[in-house]
């Protein structure tokens, strides 16, 4: 027997629909590439998406088109995000900090119908339009009095939304139909498409809103830091909207005067971000006897958020610490750090130690840890072993089937090792995929090793994460070389020049007589790790 409710479509219109109804006047708030701030309301935000949705139809996007971004956070991202996926299409949020010929494989390979642009990226555009013959129109977003010279065809953004009426009515869409893409260079291989749809959106929305998780409501004025190309900005985009809370967005400005300054005139009560960038801001503050006047919490994620970040956050300046982790692949919220009653009464030291874990996991995220057997470890809070999860805003394939199925019985398999204990709680001990994480952004160790091979004085090379200050990881070069064969550190940095995105470049390059393997062949990393646990790169 069936139960006798409406079977309403969870879609992401409705988000909007219900923020423009009841919280029409609350505000969104955008620091402009251009310069200035620009201010308006969420009922302003639905009726221009609207208009942008029949813009859109004007220029023949179907249902499930592609429409790209590469855009930091403000008001007009906003609305592609809301008007693309609202009339049926697919909003493809973009990393502009990939190098152009990885931007250029991921457009290809979404099949983008549009990208739009913040004016910052022209440059880029104008690198990569003769690399997507694919694309129909690359769309500047700014208005006509901002519109740059360029060396190819644009359309303005302002144009293109003022000329059409926002008499749109959104149409009912299956709620499992896909909503927004993002890549993922987190793992092996070609980045990968993440595919999300209506129904994962919403319900990562009200999982990630609740008061154990970001505790979002219409009392809150949220700052993603956390870009919208970043899973998009870990759902505060919608999530914001579904409570009516105030957004704030920073532009490109994140260093942290900027960001500080934006937080007090806005009055911001909650933030989100990886770590690096709170410790520029936690730097700018220190340096000149700041204060935050309204911050009351921050989500700090993406990488493992160092202790001494949380314990100045809450310690000097009073401000409440979400550790959180999760993926792409995740929506991306899987677990996020908050206490029980329980852990109320224990002493400060060991509630500040039960903090450095990733977190506690939320309802709807289902996790387990499995030995090298794919055997079910316990949840005691010391055993650790290969990280699955599992949940409906959890990825169940990649877009296009790319890496054929991920899945292993039915779970997605993290790439981290973790400990599990009975609260729920989460600390992550190793990563066993082969990738890097500075600043937040993944880098491709498998793609630094072939470079570095295509020297020709080396024979072998082996590149790993080495704890950074600042960027929490970066890499660090292991180079076998040809016998007889010399070369120097500064030569085989300097071959990577061009050759990769110069924030990929290698810290340090350590010149090594063999490498360690396993059984199979394949660099032995984890000993590899664990022989340069204590390297100091000369960056840190
Ligand atoms: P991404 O898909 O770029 O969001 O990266 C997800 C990966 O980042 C995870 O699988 C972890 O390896 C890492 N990560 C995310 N959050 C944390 C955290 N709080 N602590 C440690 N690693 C994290």
């Amino acid at each position: 027997m069936y139960g006798l409710m409406m079977n309403s479509p969870l879609s992401i219109a409705s988000l909007i629909r219900h923020a423009d109804r009841y919280h029409g006047d609350t505000e969104i708030v955008s620091r402009l590439v251009e310069g200035g701030i620009h201010r308006y309301t969420y009922t302003d935000a639905h009726r221009r998406s609207r208009q942008l949705a029949n813009a859109f139809r004007a220029l023949g996007v179907q249902t499930a088109d592609r429409i790209g971004t590469l855009a930091w956070n403000g008001f007009r991202h906003f609305e592609i995000y809301f008007a693309a996926a609202g009339m049926g299409a697919i909003c493809h949020t973009i990393n502009p900090r990939l190098f152009p010929e990885q931007i250029a494989y991921i457009i290809d390979h979404a099949d983008d119908r549009f990208i739009h642009f913040d004016l910052t990226f022209l440059p880029l555009v104008e690198q990569l339009a003769p690399l997507c013959p694919g694309v129909r129109g690359w769309i500047a977003m700014t208005d006509r009095a901002h519109m740059p010279a360029a060396n190819i065809d644009l359309l303005c953004f302002e144009e293109l939304v003022n000329a059409h009426s926002d008499d749109f009515d959104w149409p009912a869409l299956d709620e499992n139909l896909a909503s927004s893409l993002c890549y993922t260079s987190g793992t092996t291989g070609n980045p990968k498409g993440v595919l999300y749809s209506h129904r994962s959106t919403i319900l990562h929305a009200y999982g990630s809103a609740l008061p154990d998780a970001l505790n979002l409501s219409a009392r809150d004025v949220v700052l993603p830091v956390v870009p919208m190309f970043h899973v998009n900005a870990w759902g505060l985009p919608y999530s914001a909207p579904l409570c009516g809370a105030k957004l704030v967005f920073p532009g490109a400005q994140l260093d942290g005067a900027s960001l500080h300054e934006l937080f007090e005139a806005e009055g911001v009560t909650c933030s989100a971000g990886v770590p690096t960038i709170w410790l520029g801001l936690l730097n700018h503050l220190k340096a000149g006897g700041l204060r935050f006047g309204s911050l009351k919490r921050t989500v700090i994620g993406g990488s493992a958020c160092p202790p001494a970040m949380i314990r100045s956050f809450e310690d000097d300046f009073g401000v409440q610490v979400l550790h959180a982790w999760g993926m792409t692949e995740m929506s991306p919220l899987g677990t996020v750090n908050t206490f029980k009653n329980r852990h109320l009464a224990q002493t400060k030291a060991e509630r500040d130690a039960l903090q450095n874990k990733q977190g506690r996991v939320i309802y709807g995220v289902d996790l387990k840890i499995v030995d090298d057997d794919g055997r079910e470890l316990p949840r005691d809070g010391k055993a650790y072993g290969d990280l699955l999860v599992r949940g409906p805003w959890i990825c169940s394939e990649y877009f296009k089937g790319e890496g054929g199925n991920p899945l292993v019985d039915g779970w997605f398999p993290t790439g981290d090792v973790a400990t599990l204990d009975q609260d729920g709680f989460m600390q992550i001990t190793d990563r066993s995929k082969d990738v890097i994480k500075s600043g937040g952004e993944w880098i491709s160790s498998i793609d630094l090793e072939n470079t570095a091979v295509a020297h020709p004085a080396v024979a072998e090379a082996a590149v790993i994460g080495v704890a950074h200050p600042k960027w929490d990881e970066r890499p660090l070069l292991i180079v076998m070389k040809k016998p007889g064969a010399d070369v120097t550190r500064e030569e085989l940095l300097q071959f990577f020049e061009g050759r990769v995105a110069k924030w990929w470049i290698p810290d340090d390059v350590a010149f090594v007589d063999s490498l360690p393997h396993t059984a199979t062949g394949k660099l032995l990393k984890t000993r590899l790790r664990e022989d340069f646990r204590n390297h100091r790169l000369p960056t840190a």
